[in-house]
Formats: structure tokens, sequence, C-alpha cells
């Protein structure tokens, strides 16, 4: 079994990703990375696993996307 010792260090990786919204609708209903759970009734993204409250309305309170101004 791995890990039978326990983690001893984790290998860290970043990267970057491009999310095109529809005009001036930065919400994260727009967003690829939001996951509507309909079983559950619930939105999530996909990215941070958080839950997101209000999709219609505003992106998720852990966010990794900044605006890029054009
Ligand atoms: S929190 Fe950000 S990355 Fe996640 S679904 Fe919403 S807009 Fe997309």
């Amino acid at each position: 079994m791995a890990f039978e010792r326990g983690i001893k260090y984790y290998t860290k990786a970043e990267g970057s990703i491009k999310v095109n919204f529809p005009e001036d609708k930065t919400v994260c209903q727009y967003c690829p990375y939001a996951r509507n759970e309909d079983s559950l009734k619930r939105w999530k993204c996909l990215l941070t696993g958080e839950l997101l409250l209000y999709p219609f309305l505003s992106i998720g309170n852990e966010c990794p996307l900044k605006l890029i101004d054009e």
C-alpha cells in the first residue's frame, strides 16, 4: 500500500487557465469550471471545491481567476 508510513512531503504544482465569460457576465454560471450538481441542487467549483452559494450573481470567494483588462 502506498504511503504506509504517511506522506513525507508534497510536490507542489501550479498552472494558469483562461476563461471566456460572455460580455460582462462574470459570474460562475458562465464559467466552464462550475458544475451544477442537479441531484443535490447546488453548484460547485471544480477548481477549488467551493460550494457556490450565488452562482448566478457572483464568483466564488476562493475563485483563483483574475479579470483581464482589455
Ligand atoms: S469560482 Fe471562479 S473558477 Fe470556480 S466556477 Fe466560479 S468563476 Fe469559475
